[in-house]
């Protein structure tokens, strides 16, 4: 068996899968491949998929699924297997960074240091205690966010057409999460229903001065109308880790709009996450019979 390792994986991985058969992450090899283990980077479209005649199985190393052609795949009896439960603390650790570096002015603060200057009069923080959080969705990684926003005093709420009731967020309709959180945190997929669901109409929607944490998907956003909204002030700050592309076209209204935070896509990327990745590699291949 042939294993090809496309993307970034734990260091240790090659050693570990090496009793399953040869493995390699030479990609001019695609074509002998029986299995290929890929993250976000690689993009498992037909046209891939048609040079991997002897491919099997593709592992996708943490959640979304949506860089791999799934009806392509299942035409094909390849199958497609993630690991959807290990990212979640990594990235719910971003999303918590992100919105306690925003209010703390963290960034403000190290790099004017950096600069000489000494903005101790200047840098007024706010706290989360006592805020509202709105999560828009709340599976894995949103029940760990709302877990942690839960510890620092916030009132969680939340939107999700799948989940009734929830442990921890009280479940609202969207137009109520949006009309009364001062933070929303994104950690939908990327489907019809969600690509561009924070758009004018919604953002119109918001407490003026909300400040949006994304480290679900980039297209959830419309960049043009966050980036006006960020401009007049509606939207006080946007942090992200997702982006249109990996990386973000040069021309990304975000990248130029004011207070935004920005990260190039490490909410999976905690050693200890990889670690667990690799586990998971592991126990799908144990149980994998080609
Ligand atoms: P999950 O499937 O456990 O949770 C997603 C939730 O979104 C579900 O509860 C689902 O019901 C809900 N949802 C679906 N459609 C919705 C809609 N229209 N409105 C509101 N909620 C909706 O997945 P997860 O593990 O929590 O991951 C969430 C997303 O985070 C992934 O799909 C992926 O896009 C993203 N992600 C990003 C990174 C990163 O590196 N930044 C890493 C892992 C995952």
């Amino acid at each position: 068996m042939v294993i090809l390792i496309c993307d970034a994986f734990d260091a240790s991985l090659p050693q570990r899968l090496a009793p399953f058969g040869e493995v390699t992450d030479d990609l001019s090899r695609l074509g002998d491949a029986h299995v290929a283990l890929i993250r976000s980077k690689t993009r498992a479209t037909a046209e891939w998929l048609a040079q991997a005649p002897n491919l099997k199985l593709i592992i996708r190393g943490g959640v979304g699924l949506d860089n791999v052609d799934r009806a392509a795949a299942q035409a094909r009896g390849i199958e497609v297997r993630n690991t959807p439960r290990a990212s979640s603390v990594a990235v719910a650790e971003l999303a918590m960074a992100m919105m306690l570096a925003i209010p703390n002015r963290l960034i403000e603060a190290h790099t004017s240091m950096k600069e000489g200057k000494w903005l101790k009069k200047d840098l007024k923080r706010t706290e989360l205690f006592g805020k509202t959080l709105g999560l828009i969705g709340v599976g894995l990684i949103g029940s760990e966010v709302a877990k942690r926003a839960a510890a620092f005093g916030m009132t969680v709420i939340a939107y999700d057409p799948f989940v009734p009731q929830h442990p921890v967020a009280t479940m609202k309709p969207l137009d109520e999460v949006l009309a009364t959180s001062d933070y929303l945190s994104l950690h939908t997929p990327l489907t019809d229903e969600t690509r561009g669901m924070i758009n004018a109409a919604s953002i119109a929607k918001m407490k003026k001065g909300v400040i949006i944490i994304n480290t679900g998907r980039g297209k959830v956003v419309v960049e043009e109308d966050l980036a006006a909204a960020l401009a007049s002030g509606q939207v006080a700050a946007y942090g992200t880790d997702v982006w249109y592309s990996d990386p973000p076209d040069p021309s990304c209204p975000l990248l130029t709009a004011p207070n935004v935070l920005m990260a190039p896509h490490i909410g999976a990327s905690s050693r200890e996450n990889l670690l667990r990745i690799g586990d998971e590699v592991v126990a799908i291949l144990k149980e994998f019979k080609i």
